[in-house]
């Protein structure tokens, strides 16, 4: 006889055994618990089913030129099945959050309201201020603690063998593509009544290690960093412990250097927009200093309700044109070209006055990091492309003329 919750029975890995995932694993967490008996199906290194769980979560696959040509639908083929996209912002922002707090913001109305019982986010660890420690929040306290990027792989999903034993019905999961891939494929042996899920894009994490290499290679003072992002005005932005703000500009990163400092997983990965939360909140589709919405259902209406008298909004837009910016990045990166620093700001300028803005500064690093993410995967796991890489991912790539 079939037991009822056969995963029960099943070990985790022990932390820093070997992921059935290998080198492309992401920590997402799963393997360290006993739902590590799905892990063949559900992780999103070794099963891409972004389609399928899309189908599950929003009731169907995103519009693809399969449907379409693509220039009637690149939105939808960008960004995911969605109901609606804007800017906004906190008219209050939260200190010390990342951008204005908008996911702290609705975690806590939801915490507050009683939909739900539980909030998994991350916080830090004491010693550590970059070193992620996911938690199950069950006070605002608790939330707001969380708040601000923790930019290292996280393994979100260590706490899921707590929510089943804690009984917990109703749950909001904060989190990136692939901790929400494996989060959808196993949703449904939680013994939820009702999963919320509220997501980031995200894109180039790193182990602890790395992001110590990247600080170290990147900025002048690495051990005051207290928060950084890579920005809409083609400059990484780091935020010190004083409260001043350094600059650098992405052409004069080391990439040489920097070249395999991010994960394995986030070089091969194509779910930068998170496809599968009911709401996503970014900022790279909006204005500098505005944050970027987009409503994928009506669990995701139903959130961000419940915030609309604590923002302010205004519709997206897109201007300029981004693919010859990305044809020409393509190569260069390859080769691991890095311009001196004076020519490096200089460009910066100019593409930051004539380059891609709004939804087209999305596409631009969409695109950025896709082709090279396709070039990744063909040369480290031929065997796996055809299956790992989504159709919509495809239909981008084949944009661009890509090296060997
Ligand atoms: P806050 O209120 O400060 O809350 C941040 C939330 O993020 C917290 O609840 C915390 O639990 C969660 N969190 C922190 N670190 C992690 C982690 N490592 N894994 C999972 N959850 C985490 N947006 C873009 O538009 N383009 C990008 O390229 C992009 N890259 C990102 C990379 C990473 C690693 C992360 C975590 C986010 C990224 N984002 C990106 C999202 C963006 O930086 C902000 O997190 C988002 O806009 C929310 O800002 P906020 O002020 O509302 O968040
Ligand atoms: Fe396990 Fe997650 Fe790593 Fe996949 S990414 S091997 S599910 S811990």
């Amino acid at each position: 006889m079939t037991a009822i919750f056969p995963h029960k029975k099943a070990k985790a890995l022990k932390a820093g055994s070997r992921r059935p995932a290998k080198e492309l694993c992401s920590e997402c967490g799963l393997c360290d618990t006993y739902f590590v008996h799905y892990v063949k199906n559900a992780c999103a290194f070794i099963n891409q089913q972004i389609g399928a769980l899309e189908q599950q979560t929003h009731g169907r696959e995103r519009l693809t030129s399969r449907q379409l040509p693509i220039l009637e639908n690149p939105d939808e083929l960008y960004f995911g099945v969605h109901q609606q996209m804007m800017a906004a912002r906190k008219v209050e922002p939260i200190e010390g959050a990342q951008w204005t707090g908008i996911v702290s913001s609705i975690a806590i109305e939801m915490l507050n309201r009683g939909m739900v019982e539980g909030v998994v986010c991350v916080q830090n660890t004491k010693e550590d201020r970059f070193q992620p420690m996911p938690v199950i929040a069950r006070t605002p306290e608790e939330i707001l603690a969380a708040r601000v990027n923790k930019p290292t792989l996280s393994p979100n999903l260590s706490v899921l063998e707590e929510i089943e034993k804690s009984g917990m019905k109703r749950l909001l999961v904060i989190g990136v593509g692939c901790q929400i891939q494996a989060l959808r494929a196993v949703e449904k042996q939680l013994g939820l009544e009702k999963l919320y899920v509220l997501g980031t894009p995200c894109v180039d994490n790193v182990t602890r290690a790395g992001l110590q290499k990247f600080l170290d290679t990147t900025s002048k003072s690495p051990d005051t960093v207290v928060y950084y992002e890579f920005m809409q005005d083609f400059r990484v932005h780091f935020k010190h412990e004083d409260g001043s703000l350094e600059t650098v500009p992405f052409f004069g990163l080391n990439t040489k250097e920097l070249k395999d400092v991010f994960a394995p997983s986030c070089m091969s990965c194509f779910d930068y927009v998170n496809s599968l939360a009911d709401l996503v909140v970014g900022y790279m589709g909006a204005p500098f200093g505005w944050q970027w919405l987009i409503v994928r259902n009506d669990t995701g209406k139903e959130m961000l309700e419940l915030v609309q008298d604590q923002i302010e909004t205004q519709p997206v837009t897109s201007q300029g044109k981004r693919q010859e910016a990305v044809q020409q990045s393509i190569p260069a990166y390859d080769k691991g070209v890095t311009l001196p620093m004076w020519a490096a700001k200089l460009m910066g300028v100019v593409i930051e006055k004539i380059g891609p803005k709004g939804l087209e500064y999305a596409r631009f690093s969409i695109d950025s990091h896709f082709t090279r993410n396709y070039l990744y995967v063909k040369r480290h796991h031929p065997e796996k492309l055809e299956s790992h890489v989504p159709e919509f991912a495809k239909q981008i790539v084949k944009q661009y003329k890509l090296p060997e």
